[in-house]
């Protein structure tokens, strides 16, 4: 059985033409499946019947396993995805006034180990599939609409979610293969139909790898810089004594030929008395002088065992003072979905939590003997 969630645009006209399928065809079952969230062959009204039968017997529209699925105060929405072997992974949806976020994850865990990241603590598990990555926005699209899910844009007409950002668990660019394929759905208009601009990737700065996403399918880029000097970036991103910050400057601003925007989003991590000091920010200023970029000051979020403690808020804000004199755009993130654990940084799925993984088992078996015992 091929799932379908797996096919990109193109394997999926692929996938028709093979059959000897009109490409008609299979835009229509990409909007049954992308645009209208449809995973029944048999409700497909406008296909052929034969094609329909055909369809139930080869193929599945199978998206995530829900695990878990926890609302926090502020309307932030955290789903805890299955991923096999005791291990799962997270997808989190922020409403703001004019739009829905969904930040989806790309791998269960992520071997490149920063330090102050709850995520890279736990390690590498597996690389998400195509279709587990685009299912989470299958997913909360579809679960969000059956819910009711109110907001301007979804009453005029438009699904729940608007804008996607890959900063959920694992390193987008370590899983290409299988992320790609998915970017490409986001953007088809026969799929999902988002602007390149509304769909963002955060990296750690894996640069050739920025390269060829520049080449094979440009979206907004975010890059996770942490730090305004080698030294210190090759402590808390590990990765950077591989790509030190010079190569990562200069893949920005060949990326930056391509973007769909035309500045890079900075992302930096408010560590107390480690990277938050008057000096950090004036080397910050001079590293980027030539990269057209906005910073984003992220406050850390402490996860139990973890060396750092997040900046006060008074120094957040002096350092953001500091790029801002400078002329440069600071924002500091807004914290959201604190009573669920659904900042960045807390995505910590269940890897290698066995206490939580227990939990979790169970309740996926008693999930699935409730389905059992309703049909
Ligand atoms: N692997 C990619 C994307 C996932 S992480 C990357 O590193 O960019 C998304 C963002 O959350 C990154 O900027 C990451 O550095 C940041 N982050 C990780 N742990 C955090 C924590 N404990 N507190 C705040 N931000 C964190
Ligand atoms: Fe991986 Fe990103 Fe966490 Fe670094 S910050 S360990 S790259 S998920």
């Amino acid at each position: 059985m091929t799932n379908l969630l797996d096919l990109a645009p193109d394997a999926l006209t692929g996938y028709f033409a093979d059959r000897g399928e009109k490409p008609f065809h299979a835009r229509q079952v990409s909007r049954w499946i992308h645009q209208r969230f449809v995973a029944d062959f048999g409700a497909m009204s406008d296909l052929p019947r034969a094609l329909r039968e055909r369809f139930m017997a080869e193929a599945v529209v199978q998206g995530p396993t829900v695990v878990r699925d926890t609302t926090a105060a502020d309307g932030t929405r955290k789903w805890l995805l299955d991923a096999g072997n005791g291990n799962a992974v997270e997808s989190v949806y922020i409403p703001e006034d004019d739009r829905g976020t969904l930040c989806i994850s790309s791998q269960a865990g992520c071997a490149l180990d920063c330090a102050f990241c709850a995520t890279g603590k736990q390690g590498f598990n597996r690389n998400l599939t195509t279709a587990e990555i685009i299912g989470q926005l299958w997913h909360a699209n579809r679960m969000l609409i059956a819910d009711g899910a109110t907001g301007p844009w979804i009453e005029h007409g438009r699904p729940p979610i608007t804008n996607v950002v890959m900063m959920g668990m694992g390193e987008p660019l370590a899983n290409f293969d299988n992320v790609v394929p998915a970017l490409e759905l986001m953007l088809d208009d026969n799929a999902y139909g988002l602007s390149r601009r509304r769909v963002t990737l955060s990296t750690s700065g894996l640069v050739p790898v920025i390269d060829r996403l520049r080449d094979a399918c440009p979206v907004a880029l975010a890059v996770s810089l942490h730090a305004p000097n080698d030294a210190l970036r090759d402590r808390l991103v590990p990765i950077n004594r591989k790509h030190p910050l010079a190569d990562l400057m200069a893949a920005c601003l060949r990326y930056l030929e391509r973007a769909p925007r035309d500045f890079v989003t900075f992302e930096y991590v408010m560590l107390d008395g480690v990277n938050d000091q008057p000096q950090h920010a004036a080397e910050l200023i001079a590293l980027t002088r030539d990269v057209p970029c906005k910073f984003n000051l992220i406050p850390f979020n402490p996860f139990p065992g973890t060396e750092f403690a997040v900046t006060p808020r008074a120094r957040i804000v002096d350092f953001q003072k500091a790029l801002q004199d400078a002329g440069r755009v600071a924002t500091i993130r807004k914290t959201r979905g604190d009573d669920i654990d659904a900042a960045c940084g807390q995505l910590a799925g269940q890897v290698q939590d066995r206490t939580k993984r227990r939990l979790a088992t169970r309740i996926v078996s008693v999930a699935a003997h409730a389905t059992r015992t309703a049909h």
